[in-house]
């Protein structure tokens, strides 16, 4: 124990005269046979229970208690009081008799027999105020200052074996050791450990934190000795309940100056400060959790809000609050989207960013969304930038009441690219629908509507393609010249057409072997400049630019051997020509081609049909289509005239001659009649040794003269077949539509009569041409 401060002198008095009383009492109380004194082992340091006072004396609630136990017991009590361990050790070696009271614990019992309970004692866990310790958790990994022998580390390795703990001989050193700083915490019984840090003028730098165990206090002496164990007991039975709380109250508790020894007010009072700093320290526990709490929630909203703005500033998407229609909040996405810097957007409304069109609409939205109105959260509007550009975005936007308004909070991202490739795609699929029009029109043309179709294509393509003009080219079939064939130009645009009939393709030589190769590899050409033509294509670029092209797109077209050529768009300013729709348009020339083709094909055809395999004339139904065409023409119906022709007696000629030999006359005869008459007249093989020739624009009497003339030539011509000369003549009856009624004007009539004519002619005696029919002879 330390040196006594002159203040608590009147204590130490009043506790030395307590001591000698005691002594006295005692004495008094040995007289009598001369006992065996009763050697008791305590602990020499364990205030206020037992303790070496200043003077050598031992002191203490269990010295007092003791004393009384001895009169009980009628033995004098002697006391050696020791450290800790060394008390236990005195009894176990019986340097002691008993044990001056400690809590019984398996470890001790077995060596050691316990008494009835003495007194209760509490442990309690004591940790440095201030260090932050909150519970045994903090106390990982840092030594727990503990007596060693004691029960509490026997308590301890048993209940908290995770711990580590440092031993001390006594709990004056420990608690030393623990004021000195060795140690933030330690474990003590609870008025020992007050008394010894008052007595170490540290009553707050420690508080208790936790009650480990409240345990009573026995006796202990050694397995052999039953008989003074029984004594005890009944001693401790016997021992008046009053002189008890007494002594308690003396040592633990009394208020009464007599017996108050002089470190009670100290203690009292560290006590009351112990249990004041408690409260103050649960609520400081209680405030530093708090503060702990808004800590880590400061430091969560730190966090998020720093990995908010994280976000916000790396954000792709423009951020944004508006209060009223002005800004508040923008992040650096808002200025790359609209190409205002922050500090400019932060004085704008957020009306003068929206494109004029689309102000009142966005208006309107804001304003229901203000006044709680259910509207779309997300929609499409278009901004106009700071350098006047249009973007088109897309908000998504909510109203939160932010300080008793509603503000307007959302994020903003720049589809302009994709509403643009939206656009693409549709004019795409527009274009294709477009190019599969035009193929199903290609699939089924004529003959009679093919170039109607070919227009119309080129007006369609032209148009949508944003083109200048649009044109088919056809090569010859020498392919020494491409002809311009079809022609559509966009209004206020020449036409180039007439200049472009025969177009001699070595003079563009590098146009044309450019288009070959393209056709070759079925791929459009496009050129988007005239002027980036190389070097090799000069003759092209000023034969181009002279009809003011500056880009063209060429479609080369090839049927196997119909057609060849190309269509194509020009433009009179430099363009970018979609790669995709020229593509397709690919598509349409493969079709234009096969058109063609089968439009060849069907002439082809159709002149077999309408042919006479022998004479090369045309036959009986060509002339049945004719007659039905050209009498249907009013323009024309006046002025036909059919002559109808028969060699004379051809019989005999195929008799004496042969069949073969009448054929080659037959051959003759038909290219004598076809060189003879007029471009505008047709030859028809009627049939046998039968010819029709009809006179397009010509009365009766016009072609009387002209098949006179015929005869005449006839009648005169020889004709060489098979080596030999033969002269023929024929006969003729000719009609004209003239004669017709007018409700009579069938094909039929007019052949009917020319043949009625030609009989006539035969009856009188052939070589002879009758041009009205003769009276019937009565
Ligand atoms: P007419 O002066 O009265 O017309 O006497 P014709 O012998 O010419 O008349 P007819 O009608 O009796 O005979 C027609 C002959 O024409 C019969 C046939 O031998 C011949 N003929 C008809 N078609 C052909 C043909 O394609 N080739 C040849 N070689 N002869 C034909
Ligand atoms: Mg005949
Ligand atoms: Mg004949």
């Amino acid at each position: 124990m330390s040196a006594l401060t002159t203040k608590s002198l009147p204590a130490l008095l009043t506790a030395g005269l307590l001591v000698w009383l005691s002594a006295v009492e005692s004495k008094a109380q040995g007289d009598g046979p001369d006992a065996e004194p009763l050697i008791i082992a305590q602990d020499h340091a364990w205030p206020p229970f037992a303790f070496t006072d200043s003077d050598g004396e031992p002191q203490g609630l269990l010295i007092d208690l003791w004393h009384e136990l001895a009169a009980e017991l009628g033995r004098p009590v002697e006391f050696q009081l020791v450290d800790w361990p060394d008390s236990i050790e005195l009894v176990r070696s019986g340097s002691a008799d008993l044990h001056g009271g400690l809590i019984a614990s398996p470890e001790r019992r077995r060596f050691l027999d316990f008494s009835e309970p003495m007194i209760n004692l509490s442990t309690f866990l004591f940790v440095r105020s201030g260090a932050g310790i909150l519970s045994l958790e903090d106390l990982r990994g840092q030594d727990i200052g503990v007596v060693a022998g004691s029960y509490e580390l026997e308590y301890l390795r048993q209940e908290r074996p995770l711990l580590s703990y440092r031993q001390y001989a006594n709990n004056d050193i420990l608690i030393r050791a623990a004021v000195s700083g060795t140690v933030d915490a330690f474990v003590a019984d609870y008025p020992v450990a007050m008394y010894l840090l008052d007595q170490h003028a540290a009553p707050s730098d420690f508080h208790p934190l936790l009650l480990l165990y409240s345990h009573p206090l026995r006796a202990g002496v050694t397995a052999d000795n039953a008989a003074l164990l029984q004594s005890v007991n009944d001693a401790l039975s016997e021992l008046d309940p009053e002189v008890l709380r007494r002594i308690t109250q003396r040592w633990m508790r009394s208020e009464r100056q007599e017996v108050t020894p002089q470190w009670f007010y100290p203690l009292l009072i560290a006590s009351l400060l112990a249990l004041v700093l408690l409260y103050v320290l649960m609520l400081r526990g209680r405030s530093r959790r708090l503060r702990l709490e808004v800590e880590t929630r400061t430091r969560e909203l730190a966090t998020s809000e720093s990995l908010f703005r994280a976000l916000a500033d790396n954000s792709s998407a423009g951020i944004f609050m508006i209060r009223g229609e002005q800004f508040e909040i923008v992040n650096p996405a808002m200025s790359t989207i609209t190409g205002y810097p922050r500090e400019e957007l932060l004085q704008m409304s957020f009306p003068r960013l929206i494109h004029p069109a689309d102000r009142s609409m966005v208006r309107r939205r804001a304003r229901m969304r203000q006044s709680g109105e259910s509207v779309p959260h997300d929609y499409d509007f278009r901004f106009i930038t700071r350098e006047g550009d249009t973007r088109w975005i897309r908000l998504s936007v909510d109203a939160i009441p932010v300080e008793g308004e509603l503000v307007s909070v959302g994020t903003c991202i720049d589809i302009t690219e994709h509403k643009d490739a939206k656009r693409d795609l549709e004019a795409e699929g527009r274009f294709s629908r477009l190019v599969a029009d035009t193929s199903a029109h290609f699939a089924n043309a004529s003959q009679s509507n093919i170039d109607a179709r070919i227009d119309r294509m080129l007006h369609t393509f032209g148009q949508n393609l944003g083109a200048d003009r649009a044109y088919l080219f056809r090569y010859s079939e020498d392919g020494q010249f491409l002809r311009n064939t079809h022609e559509w130009c966009a209004p206020g645009v020449a036409s180039a057409m007439d200049s472009l009939q025969n177009l001699a393709t070595s003079d563009i030589a590098w146009l044309d072997a450019k288009q070959r190769q393209m056709l070759q590899e079925q791929r459009p050409l496009i050129i988007n400049d005239t002027r980036a033509l190389p070097a090799e294509a000069a003759t092209e670029r000023d034969f181009l630019e002279n009809d003011g092209v500056r880009a063209l797109l060429l479609i080369p077209v090839q049927s196997s051997s119909a057609f060849s050529g190309f269509f194509g768009f020009d433009s009179l300013h430099p363009r970018t020509w979609p790669e995709q729709q020229a593509q397709q348009l690919m598509v349409v020339a493969h079709l234009l081609a096969e058109a063609m083709g089968a439009i060849a094909a069907e002439a082809f055809l159709t002149r077999e049909s309408l042919t006479d395999p022998l004479t090369g004339l045309y036959n009986r139904r060509y002339l049945d289509l004719q007659l039905n065409h050209w009498m249907k023409n009013p323009a024309g119906q006046s002025r036909l005239s059919l002559a109808m022709i028969d060699i004379d007696r051809f019989k005999p000629f195929n008799d004496t001659h042969g069949h073969q030999a009448g054929d080659e006359l037959l051959q003759q005869l038909g290219r004598l009649m076809q060189t003879a008459c007029r471009e505008q007249d047709v030859v028809i093989r009627f049939g046998g040794e039968e010819f029709i020739l009809l006179l397009r624009d010509t009365p009766l009497t016009d072609a009387g003269r002209a098949i006179s003339r015929l005869l005449d030539r006839i009648r005169q011509t020889d004709f060489r077949v098979q080596g030999q000369t033969h002269r023929i003549s024929v006969s003729c009856g000719l009609a004209s539509t003239d004669e017709l009624a007018a409700s009579d004007k069938a094909p039929e009539h007019l052949i009917g009569m020319a043949d009625q004519r030609l009989y006539g002619a035969k009856r009188r005696g052939r070589d002879c041409l009758v041009d009205s029919t003769p009276e019937p002879s009565l």
